[in-house]
C-alpha cells in the first residue's frame, strides 16, 4: 500500500526529530513523523529522555523538568504547526530512487526527504534491576545526573574512554567513586588512564563484574564478584553510572547511508546532509561526542533547515 507524496518523513522521535518537526511544520512542510513504539528501552517515542527523571540542564528551565514531560512539550509544539505522527516503528527504507519509500509493516510512506533520528543506546549490563533503577541511582550519563549525587559514593562500571572521563567528571561531585572493570588494565587512551589514577577520589575494583542490583525505590548497594577469585561482595554505593558503550540505532540504515566503522551515521561537516541527497541525518545518530538533548534539538533544527533548503533547490518549497 503506498499513500500520497509527503515533502518529509522523520523517523525518530527524540529531541532531534521533534525539533526537526517543529522546524519543517511551521515551514508548511507538513511532516510526518514515524516515532516509534512504547518499549523500556530507549527505542521508543521520546528517546533516551523517556528514561531520565530530572533534567536539569535543558536551558529555559530553570527550576528542571522531568525528562518524559519535556519530551510530551517537544510533542506538542510540533502538533501545534501540525505534525502529524505515527506511533510505529519503521521496518524498512528505499532511498534508491524518488520518492523515497520508509516502511512501517506493510505501510509505505513516500515522501521526497527524509530526516534521520533514531537515536542510540547506552548499553546495558542486562541486569533484571536496570529497567526498574534507571533514573533512580542508576544512570547512563554523568553530565546530566552527576549533580545529583553530591557529597556521595558512586561506581562506574566499564573500562574505556568513556568510563574514565565519567569518573573524573563525577569527583567533582562525589566524595568517592570506584571504578568497576571487568578486566585487569583499562581500554582507556594513556592520558585517560593516567588522569584516573592520579585522581585521589577515584578507586579501582579490577577484574570485576556487577551481579545484581540492590533497592527497590532506588540504588541502595551493587553485588559484585571478584571474576578471579569468583567471590562475591556488596559495594554500598548510591549511585552508579554505567558507561560500558552505546549503540546507534542504524540497523535500518545498513547498506543505504555511510556509517563509521561503530554504527555511527556519517554527515558531512557542518551540516546534516548524508551520502543520499534528500537524506538527512541530526541527533544521537550521527553524533557520539556530545549526545545532550540541547545538541540534539541543536542538530535536528539544522536538518529541518537543510531539508527546507534541498526540497526548495528541487523545486518543492
Ligand atoms: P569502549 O571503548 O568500547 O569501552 C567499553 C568498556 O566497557 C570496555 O572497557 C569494556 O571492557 C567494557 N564493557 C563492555 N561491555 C561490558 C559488559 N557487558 N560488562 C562490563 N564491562 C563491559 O566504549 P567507550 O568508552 O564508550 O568509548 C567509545 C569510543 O569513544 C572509543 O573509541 C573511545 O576512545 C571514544 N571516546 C573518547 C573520549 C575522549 O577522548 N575524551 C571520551 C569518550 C569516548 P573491555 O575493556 O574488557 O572490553
Amino acid at each position: 500500500m503506498a499513500g500520497e507524496v509527503r515533502d518529509v518523513v522523520i523517523v525518530g522521535s527524540g529531541p532531534a526529530g521533534l525539533t526537526a518537526a517543529i522546524y519543517t511544520a511551521r515551514a508548511n512542510l507538513r511532516p510526518l513523523v514515524i516515532e516509534g513504539e512504547p518499549s523500556s528501552t530507549s527505542d521508543q517515542p521520546g528517546g533516551q529522555l523517556m528514561l531520565t527523571t530530572e533534567v536539569e540542564n535543558f536551558p529555559g528551565f530553570p527550576e528542571g523538568i522531568m525528562g518524559p514531560e519535556l519530551m510530551v512539550r517537544f510533542r506538542e509544539q510540533a502538533e501545534r504547526f501540525g505534525a502529524e505522527f505515527l506511533t510505529a516503528k519503521a521496518t524498512g527504507v528505499d532511498f534508491s530512487r524518488q520518492p523515497f519509500e520508509v516502511s512501517v509493516g506493510d505501510v509505505v510512506q513516500r515522501a521526497r526527504a527524509v530526516i534521520v533520528s533514531t537515536g542510540a543506546q547506552s548499553l546495558m549490563l542486562g541486569l533484571e534491576a536496570e529497567p526498574r533503577l534507571l533514573g533512580h541511582g542508576l544512570s547512563t550519563c554523568a553530565t546530566c545526573d552527576g549533580f545529583f549525587f553530591r557529597g556521595q559514593h558512586i561506581a562506574v562500571v566499564g573500562g574505556g574512554d568513556s568510563a574514565v572521563e565519567e569518573a573524573t567528571f563525577l569527583t567533582k561531585f562525589a566524595d568517592k567513586v570506584t571504578m568497576i572493570h571487568r578486566r585487569d588494565s583499562l581500554r582507556a587512551s594513556k592520558i585517560m588512564r593516567e588522569r584516573a589514577h592520579a585522581n585521589p577520589k577515584i578507586e579501582f575494583l579490577w577484574n570485576t563484574q556487577v551481579i545484581d542490583l540492590l533497592g527497590e525505590e532506588t540504588l541502595e548497594g551493587a553485588v559484585v564478584r571478584d571474576v578471579v577469585s569468583g567471590e562475591t561482595s556488596t559495594l554500598p554505593v548510591t549511585g552508579m553510572f554505567v558507561a560500558i558503550g552505546h549503540r546507534p540505532n542504524t540497523d535500518l540504515f545498513k547498506g543505504v547511508l555511510d556509517m563509521e566503522d561503530n554504527g555511527y551515521l556519517v554527515t558531512a561537516p557542518g551540516s546534516s546532509t548524508t551520502n543520499v541527497p534528500g537524506v538527512f541525518a541530526c541527533g544521537d545518530v550521527q553524533d557520539h561526542t556530545y549526545r545532550q538533548a540541547i545538541t540534539a534539538a541543536g542538530s535536528g533544527c539544522m536538518a529541518a533547515i537543510d531539508c527546507e533548503r534541498w526540497l526548495e533547490a528541487q523545486g518543492h518549497g
